[in-house]
């Protein structure tokens, strides 16, 4: 069992697979010119297989593959189908367009819900957010998905004044589909231009749905990031992901392994630890798990708290999302 000194049992691991993306959306990538880790400098399928073995002999029940863009990887099937013999829940957070060559793994592997990332239903705004003009491709691959009886989270980050007028068309979207939208309060992280003012927060968020929705609240499950709710007659649900204003880390759960193996045991922790080098040197890598676990704050890294009107994201000492795993 992995743990931390606030007697949180650690049982949910987040592999990010890339820190590489095919999209280059603007509250996830730095603002400066980036350059991808190489190939070398990855975790390899083998690599992340052994360090998965570890983690799951541990007690953890759930792997999320994230990124930068978890699919845009060569070997990502390859990856996949190994995870998918664990005995855990796998599940992955994408951008939504190498869905369509990779549903024979997906399905192969076992994997049950998907969770896909748009931010809008408009193509012309999609294209300004992600700067790549795909979003038939992604909405057809969340048809694809339904089809195959594969369960949708639509994650859509909120941000004031870009999209926050879209609340009510996903909301709808949810009418005669059994997708879940996840509405994400806007984060701050290294140079993704994050200010408070553009934060759109739960309570706005829920605000606007109950003017034209009849909401009740669902009980989620005991780590759930995200408050859940329904609304009579819809088929899908929604839930709102407030790590700003009403975060979650009472009940935090989650270990984050980035591509280059280190493990970050918060979001916003501004530490990490190195298990691939540890790994690569024949090291004993687990000692090394459970003390970064047991250092972890209390709350959101330590770094800040929900009093964050004047919060100013360049003194966050923090990776970029993109190189993170979300
Ligand atoms: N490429 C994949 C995708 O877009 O789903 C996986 C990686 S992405 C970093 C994971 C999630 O983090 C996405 O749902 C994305 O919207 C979310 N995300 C990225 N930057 C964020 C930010 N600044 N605030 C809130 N959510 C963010
Ligand atoms: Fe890529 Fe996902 Fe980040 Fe967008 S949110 S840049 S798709 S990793």
């Amino acid at each position: 069992m992995i743990a931390d000194s606030f007697g949180r049992v650690h049982d949910y691991l987040r592999v990010s697979l890339t820190d590489n993306c095919n999209f280059r959306c603007f509250y996830c990538m730095p603002e400066e010119d980036y350059d991808f880790t190489p190939a070398s400098r990855l975790m390899q399928p083998d690599e992340i297989l052994e360090l998965a073995k570890i983690f799951v002999a541990q007690g953890v029940k759930k792997i999320r593959l994230t990124g930068g863009e978890p699919l845009v990887r060569k070997d990502a099937a390859q990856i996949i189908s190994a995870l998918g013999k664990l005995p855990v829940e796998l599940v992955i957070t994408t951008n939504g367009t190498r869905i369509a060559e990779l549903l024979p793994t997906l399905l192969e592997a076992g994997i049950k819900t998907v969770n896909i990332s748009l931010d809008t239903l408009q193509p012309e705004k999609f294209m300004l957010i992600t700067r790549r003009d795909v979003f038939h491709q992604v909405r057809s691959n969340i048809d694809l998905l339904l089809h195959h009886k594969i369960r949708v989270k639509v994650n859509m980050v909120v941000m004031k004044g870009l999209n926050d007028d879209e609340i009510k068309d996903f909301i709808e979207w949810t009418r005669l589909h059994p997708i879940q939208i996840r509405f994400i309060e806007f984060m701050p992280f290294s140079g993704n231009k994050w200010t408070s003012n553009k934060l759109f927060s739960l309570e706005e968020i829920l605000t606007q749905i109950q003017k034209d929705f009849t909401v009740l609240p669902v009980d989620g499950a005991a780590h759930d990031t995200a408050k859940s709710f329904m609304i009579p007659g819809h088929e899908g649900s929604f839930a709102i992901i407030s790590t700003m204003t009403a975060p979650f880390c009472s009940t935090c759960n989650r270990m984050r392994l980035t591509a280059d193996g280190k493990l970050k045991n918060c979001l916003f922790s501004n530490g990490e630890t190195d298990l691939l080098t540890a790994l690569r040197n024949h090291e004993d890598v687990l000692p090394l798990i459970i003390s970064s676990i047991w250092s972890k704050k209390k709350e959101l890294g330590g770094q800040f708290d929900t009093h964050f009107k004047n919060l100013d994201a360049s003194t966050i000492n923090n990776r970029s999302m993109i190189t993170i795993g979300g």
